[in-house]
């Protein structure tokens, strides 16, 4: 194993590649930063929030998948109050007990910013079933629920019709990951690695649940992903979890 030369990323993180110097691909991001120009970088962004602002009329006109955090309070301030989105949310929830502040934090985003939040409270009975199987067959126990934080907001941004859909950061651009391509487009999001797909029939044999169990873990269809526009707001502008930190406190 090694780890980066910079930041001391170790190689056994999923995607992740290194330079010739031992620099890892997430530094070499953080350095591209330098170089970009971030004003041309906004006005793409404002041309694109123009582009689907008020298509629905009162509807809403865009959708924001949010865990309740700090770059959910960001991205949330970010569509609603300076660009005037009328922004739906999307979140997974409840799927493992919740702490108090997790509950405020959630809460405090619909308080705040005046938005409606749609919740999807996983089946646990397949959850459990998943978890045990996932974990002791790829290492990977929470598969079930990082698949749903990622097909959950495509699902219901395709109900909504509201194809700007808003993710925060690209995490395989801004910490080095298999998805390592510099865009605003999320919609390759599903193959960066964290809850890639797995063949729901090996599931099914292994572990008892069923199809319809499962049908909120599949990607949209090639017809559905066609109607969507997912973007990540880390292409728009230079993300800073510490700041988005400060702005939610
Ligand atoms: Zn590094």
């Amino acid at each position: 194993m090694k780890y980066c030369t910079k930041c001391v990323m170790p190689s056994t993180r999923p995607g992740i590649t290194f330079d010739e110097n031992g620099v890892c691909s997430a530094c070499q991001s953080y350095e591209r930063r330098k170089t970009i120009d971030w004003d041309a970088r906004f006005k793409e962004f404002e041309k694109l929030c123009d582009k689907y602002r008020g298509i629905n009329g009162n509807a809403y006109d865009c959708a924001i998948a949010v865990s309740g955090g700090k770059d959910s309070h960001y991205q949330v301030h970010l569509m609603k109050e300076v660009m005037g989105m009328n922004p739906i949310l999307f979140s997974v929830e409840d799927n493992f007990p919740m702490t108090e502040a997790g509950k405020h934090n959630l809460k405090n985003i619909s308080d705040e910013f005046g938005c409606n939040i749609i919740s999807l409270k996983p089946d646990i009975k397949t959850q459990k079933k998943l978890m045990r199987y996932t974990f002791e067959k790829y290492g990977k126990p929470t598969w079930f629920i990082d698949r749903l934080i990622y097909t959950y907001p495509m699902h219901m941004a395709v109900k909504f019709n509201t194809p700007l859909l808003v993710y925060g950061e690209n995490v395989s651009y801004e910490y080095g990951g298999a998805d390592y391509i510099e865009t605003y487009s999320a919609k390759n999001q599903l193959s960066n690695g964290v809850a890639s797909d797995i063949d729901l029939n090996e599931l099914i044999a292994n572990t008892g649940v069923s199809m319809k169990d499962l049908e909120m873990t599949k990607a949209p269809s090639k017809s559905e992903m066609d109607l969507l526009d997912p973007m990540y707001v880390s292409y728009f502008l230079p993300w800073n979890s510490y700041a988005n930190y400060k702005f939610a406190s």
